[in-house]
C-alpha cells in the first residue's frame, strides 16, 4: 500500500477553509446565536413528550413530509400555488441551491457584512464568489449593487431580510431593483421574518427567478433543524432532485408539526422579544462609548472602541454574545447580542457596563 496524504487526497479549497466558528458554551447565560431564550408552555411539552415516546423511529421519515407542509402553509400563509421544499436547517438549501447552479464559472453574489454560510457555501459548491459593501449605516448600496450584477453575471444573488449580522431592513425599492436586474435565481433569506413581518413572498407570483428562505430556527426550534424554501414549482421540482431522500428526520417532523399548530404561542414570544429588544437598544444607545445600530431582528450589533476586551470581559461575568471583530473591515469593534428574556438582557447589560473600557 503506498497510501496518498491527506494533503494529495482532499480539495485545496477545503483545506484552505476555517471552519464555521463555534464557541463553547456551557456556563454561560447564551446571547450569540440568535437562540429563543422561552421555554415552551408545560402543557405543550407534555404533549411533545406524548408524541416523541410513541413515534415511530424504527421507519424512515416520510420523504416528502407531507402533513408538515401542510401545517407550515397553514401557519405561515402560504398559497397553495406556490412549492415549499423542506432543509435540514435553512442552510442546507443555501447548499442545495448553490450546487444546483454551480457550472464551471458560475457565481454568487451578495452584500457584505451578510451571513457568512453564504461565502462559506459559495466555496463548497466552487462558486466564484462576489461581495459587494453595504453603504453607510449598513444600508443597501443599490448602485454598486447592480453594477456588480451587470459585470459578474451571478447564476445566484443571495439576500437577508432583515440582514444578519447588521439587523436592518434594506430598502424595499432598492431590492425590487436587484431582483429585477439579476439574471440568474435571487434568493431572498427570511429568518427573521417573525420579527420583521415583512416579506417577499407576495412578488414570489410575479417573478420567476425568485426564492423565499424561511427557517423554524429563530423562532424557537433551533434544536429541530428545519428550513423551508418557497417559490415557483418548476424550480423546486429541480432543485428537490438534490434533496437528500429523507432529510427531515421523524422527531423533527412530529414536533415541527406540532409546534406549527401553535404559533400563537411563537407569536407571543417573539413580541416580548421585539420589545425586549426595544428596550436593550434604548438602554445601549444611552451609553456613551457604545454605538447601537437599529434592528428588525431579535439581535443588536453594536460597536465599542475595544470589542475584543469588551466580549472577552462579558465572558469573565458570563455572558456569551458575538465579537464579530476581524470578522469584516466594516465591522471593526463591532459585537452582536442575541435579545434574551429581561433577565439575561439585565445580566449582560450590567456585565457589559463592566467591561467597557473608559
Ligand atoms: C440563522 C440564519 C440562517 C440559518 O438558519 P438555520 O435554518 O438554522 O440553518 C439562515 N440565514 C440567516 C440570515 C440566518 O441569520
Amino acid at each position: 500500500m503506498n497510501a496518498n496524504s491527506l494533503e494529495q487526497v482532499l480539495r485545496e479549497d477545503i483545506r484552505a477553509l476555517s471552519p464555521y466558528p463555534v464557541s463553547e458554551r456551557t456556563g454561560l447565560v447564551l446571547l450569540d446565536a440568535m437562540e429563543n431564550p422561552h421555554p415552551l408552555p408545560e402543557t405543550l411539552q407534555a404533549e411533545i413528550a406524548q408524541l416523541v415516546s410513541h413515534a415511530a423511529i424504527n421507519r424512515y421519515p416520510d420523504s416528502q413530509s407531507v402533513r408538515l407542509k401542510e401545517r407550515l402553509r397553514d401557519a405561515m400563509d402560504i398559497s397553495s400555488e406556490l412549492g415549499i421544499m423542506l432543509g435540514n436547517g435553512s442552510d442546507e438549501l443555501i447548499q442545495i441551491i448553490a450546487l444546483a447552479v454551480a457550472k464551471p464559472g458560475a457565481s454568487l453574489l451578495t452584500v457584505e457584512p451578510a451571513f457568512v454560510m453564504y461565502r462559506m457555501i459559495a466555496s463548497y459548491a466552487g462558486l466564484r464568489y462576489t461581495g459587494v459593501q453595504l453603504g453607510a449605516n449598513f444600508a443597501l448600496d443599490v448602485e454598486a449593487v447592480i453594477a456588480a450584477i451587470e459585470q459578474n453575471q451571478p447564476a445566484l444573488v443571495f439576500v437577508a431580510y432583515p440582514n444578519n449580522p447588521t439587523g436592518n431592513l434594506f430598502d424595499r425599492d432598492g431590492m425590487t431593483r436587484i431582483i429585477q436586474a439579476a439574471p440568474g435565481l435571487v434568493v431572498i433569506d427570511e429568518a427573521y421574518h417573525i420579527f420583521a413581518q415583512q416579506t417577499f413572498v407576495p412578488l414570489l407570483a410575479e417573478i420567476p427567478n425568485l426564492l423565499v428562505l424561511r427557517t423554524l430556527s429563530k423562532l424557537g426550534m433551533a434544536g429541530l433543524r428545519l428550513g423551508f424554501l418557497v417559490g415557483r414549482g418548476d424550480w423546486l421540482a429541480q432543485l428537490e432532485k438534490l434533496r437528500l431522500p429523507y432529510n427531515v428526520n421523524v422527531l423533527t417532523q412530529i414536533v415541527a408539526e406540532k409546534l406549527l399548530q401553535h404559533m400563537d404561542v411563537l407569536r407571543v414570544q417573539a413580541r416580548e422579544i421585539n420589545s425586549q429588544r426595544d428596550q436593550l437598544y434604548a438602554e445601549l444607545s444611552e451609553l456613551p462609548s457604545v454605538r447601537a445600530y437599529p434592528s428588525d431582528a431579535n439581535f443588536i450589533l453594536f460597536r465599542v472602541t475595544q470589542a475584543d476586551e469588551v466580549f472577552e470581559g462579558l465572558i469573565k461575568r458570563g455572558v456569551l454574545i458575538k465579537n464579530l471583530n476581524r470578522s469584516h473591515p466594516l465591522l471593526k469593534n463591532c459585537l452582536r447580542v442575541t435579545v434574551g428574556t429581561a433577565q439575561q438582557n439585565q445580566m449582560f447589560m450590567q456585565a457589559l457596563k463592566q467591561s467597557l473600557i473608559p
